[in-house]
């Protein structure tokens, strides 16, 4: 298996555990440590912002502490230590003593420009730490602070907005300005305060911040190691995923080949098969013709019988797996869904007279008449359960009935085959959809059958869209429904009337059933055209009504216990006034003898084909309708009277040919021989064939190849073209008209299919010949 695809993108790769956790790691670290620095700066702006309210507060009180007018008299060094001097710097120094942490307690004035100082508390008292020796009064002050001159210059009370380091003494100033008695401005006092508390809440600050700093780190650390441990499990896991979705999808193809596998060597064993099976069933039918004692066309029943219960099991177990593999595409056209279940129910009106079940369709009102869906399979599933419901029913009654059905807000069409017969066991209905699944292994035994009908039907069912389900009573009788989407389409031919036909309106019907739901369906019918019927269940009842009513038309079974419906007409004949009676026989085709027959007016085959009956009553009061359902029986004999053709038959098989060229005598053909591709190339370049019978598999040159190269011949005169195989995959079909074959014919062949087969050639090559 190929997986490179796989590997060269796996998802694993987008996984990288180690640059993660790295990442986590410094993330988490720049985010906590953007939020550390982030508190810090708070904390350090909230500190100074205290200090300076509390160096306003300070200033203040220095400023209200002092005697301007005494200030105003101090002007040269001289007036150092003069008692002037001394008194007004001692509430300054008081100041100075009582509050902590202070540095320097000076006033200062502008003259002329020059900012000159006036007091020094440190004259009369040292701060801690303070060697410098003290300002004379009228020195010119050397600071550069730009606040003290603003302070000086705009008489403004001011602290500073940042601590400024002084040797390694860190310290803030504020000024404040004083006024004399006049409330003229005299100068400012200006205080410098030592830090050292500040400085040690900072410093306490910091280390917080130190400590929290590690212990960032550290989370850091585990987090982007959380983090590598987290991803690398998580790539782990997807490798691991990437490992199973690997070995999967390797599983997935191993399966899909084994599929295509099964399905080759089920087509090869088909044709295998067939091959041989061609052989037996076609010479048991020839031998049929011959003459044979009681005994041997006893041995020969046996043999067709077997022969065609092998082919039976062969299609249906070819049918499951091509569907169940997916290889069957729906053929979706226009059809009649009236018409289709009257074709179903007449493949097996025959074995339903045999069992004695009434066969009937009821087909809703509301139900669209023409539908887009596969004709073939929704005959396929309806034969399957009408053919079942019939085996399992002894002298009772089958209806089909076809209904609009809403499920989960989707519109269906829902089928429903019912019957009286013998019911299935409650713990059995589940298996029953199920392969090779019948309720009783002794079934097979009593009725045949492979258990592999309902199976192929629910698979059917599902292709189209629905889905099937049973209803069941041991000893009363089955219901099997099931449903198909299909999209309603305008009719393609006329189809029944719905409505009151204007010859039949008001005509007086009398209907002779014993089965109550043919009643049902004969009157409902009747009725819908505009006709007033008369139910009777047996023979007396309805004479009596006869008698005492008059009737324009009479509707008669054959097959009723007691009385038959040929007694009834033999006393219709027989009765003044009643011998004109039309009388319309329904039977279904249960031998009985010409001069019953003779009575009637008219005779349709059960089940009733409503459009058959439709017509048969215009007719009968004087509407013409088109033919639309008319189906000549064709004869199985001497067709090549009417459809003349020149035939060459290629077959590498003896057996074979010997069938295909006895059952070619029996159409009225003979046909000449090729063995192989080869042979059939020679031969149809010395004569020109109308039609060849080309088998498909061939030693030396096969079918495909050889019709290839027929019809790159141009200057012959091309014969159509049909394939014989014993295969019969959809594929197939498909090679042989790519190669240029024009149809198709599955082996074993019947004669009835092979007649049908060279008629449409005999048609399309006239078509053809006379366009050219
Ligand atoms: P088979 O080829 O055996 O008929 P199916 O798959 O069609 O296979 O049916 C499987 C089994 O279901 C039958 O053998 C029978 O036991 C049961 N069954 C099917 N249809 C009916 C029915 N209408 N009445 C009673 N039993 C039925």
């Amino acid at each position: 298996m190929n997986n490179s695809h796989l590997n060269t993108h796996p998802l694993t790769s987008r996984i990288l555990p180690t640059r993660e956790g790295w990442l986590a790691g410094v993330a988490v670290f720049l985010i906590s440590g953007v939020g550390l620095s982030l508190m810090i700066l708070g904390s350090y702006r909230s500190q100074v912002d205290a200090v300076r309210d509390e160096m306003d507060q300070l200033t203040r009180l220095a400023a209200s502490r002092l005697d301007a007018d005494l200030h105003h008299g101090l002007r040269s060094p001289g007036q150092m230590g003069s008692p002037e001097h001394l008194r007004a710097l001692q509430p300054l120094v008081d100041f100075h003593k009582t509050t902590k942490d202070l540095f320097y307690v000076y006033t200062a004035i502008l003259d002329e420009d020059e900012i000159r100082v006036i007091l020094d508390t440190s004259y009369l008292y040292r701060a801690k730490g303070d060697d410098l020796p003290p300002d004379q009064i009228g020195d010119i002050y050397e600071n550069e602070d730009p606040d003290f001159e603003l302070a000086l210059r705009q008489q403004i009370q001011i602290s500073n907005s940042k601590p400024t380091a002084e040797g390694n003494i860190w310290l803030i100033s504020g000024y404040a300005p004083f006024y004399d008695s006049s409330g003229r401005f005299e100068g400012i006092v200006g205080i410098d305060m030592n830090l050292k508390q500040f400085v040690a809440r900072m410093m306490g600050v910091l280390s917080f911040a130190l400590v929290s700093l590690t212990v960032v780190l550290v989370l850091s650390i585990v987090a982007g190691r959380r983090v590598f441990l987290m991803r690398r499990q998580a790539a782990e896991a997807l490798k691991r995923d990437e490992q199973v979705g690997a070995e999967l999808l390797a599983a997935k193809e191993r399966a899909e080949e084994a599929a295509q596998a099964k399905s080759t060597f089920l087509a090869m064993m088909s044709h295998e098969i067939r091959t041989p099976m061609n052989g037996v069933i076609g010479m048991a039918s020839l031998l049929r013709e011959t003459n044979l004692n009681a005994n041997q066309l006893d041995y020969l029943h046996t043999i067709e019988n077997c022969g065609e219960t092998l082919l039976t099991i062969i299609n249906d177990i070819l049918d499951y797996s091509k569907i169940e593999t997916g290889r069957v595409d729906l053929e979706l056209a226009p059809v009649d869904v009236r018409a289709c279940i009257e074709d179903s129910l007449d493949l097996l009106s025959v074995n339903a007279a045999a069992q004695n079940v009434e066969l009937v369709y009821h087909m809703d009102p509301g139900m669209v008449g023409w539908v887009r869906t596969d004709a073939t399979r929704l005959r396929q599933i309806l034969v399957n359960l009408v053919s079942n419901a019939v085996k399992f029913t002894h002298d009772g009654e089958v209806v089909v009935s076809a209904e609009p059905y809403v499920e989960n807000g989707m519109r269906f069409m829902k089928f429903s085959v019912s019957d009286n017969g013998i019911g299935i066991p409650e713990e059995r209905m589940d298996r029953l959809f199920q392969v090779f699944s019948q309720v009783d292994p002794s079934t097979t035994r009593y009725y045949g059958g492979t258990g592999l009908g309902l199976a192929i039907c629910k698979l059917l069912a599902e292709l189209m869209g629905g889905r099937i389900w049973v209803e069941s009573t041991l000893g009363k009788g089955s219901v099997f429904h099931f449903t198909i989407r299909a999209e309603a389409v305008t009719a393609r031919q006329p189809v029944l009337p719905q409505t009151a036909e204007p010859g039949m309106e008001g005509k007086q019907v009398l209907i002779l059933d014993d089965n109550a739901t043919n009643r049902e369906i004969l009157t409902g019918l009747t009725r819908m055209w505009g006709m007033e019927p008369t139910a009777a269940a047996n023979v007396d009842a309805a004479l009596t009504l006869a008698r005492s009513q008059k009737f324009d038309v009479a509707l008669v079974d054959w097959n009723m216990p007691g009385k038959h419906g040929g007694d009834f007409a033999r006393e219709i004949r027989a009765s003044s006034g009643l011998e004109e009676l039309p009388m319309i026989l329904l039977s279904s085709g249960v031998p009985f003898g010409e001069s019953s027959m003779d009575l009637f007016d008219s005779s349709l085959g059960k089940p009733v084909r409503a459009m058959a009956l439709f017509q048969t009553m215009a007719c009968l009061f004087g509407e013409t309708l088109p033919d639309a359902n008319a189906t000549a029986s064709t004869p199985k004999t001497n067709i090549s009277l009417d459809h003349p053709l020149k035939i060459l038959l290629v077959d590498d098989n003896n057996v074979n040919q010997r069938v295909a060229a006895l059952s070619l005598q029996r159409l009225g053909y003979r046909a000449d021989l090729a063995a192989n591709g080869l042979e059939a190339i020679a031969a149809v370049t010395r004569t020109s064939y109308d039609v060849i019978l080309m088998d498909v598999q061939m030693p030396e040159m096969d079918g495909l190849e050889a019709t290839r190269i027929i019809r790159s011949k141009k200057e012959l005169q091309q014969p159509w073209v049909i394939a014989l195989t014993a295969g019969v995959m959809s594929d197939e079909r498909k090679r042989a008209r790519e190669a240029g074959m024009d149809d198709f014919m599955a082996k074993p062949f019947k004669a009835d299919a092979l007649a049908e087969c060279l008629k449409r050639g005999h048609l399309a090559i006239q078509a053809m010949r006379n366009r050219d």
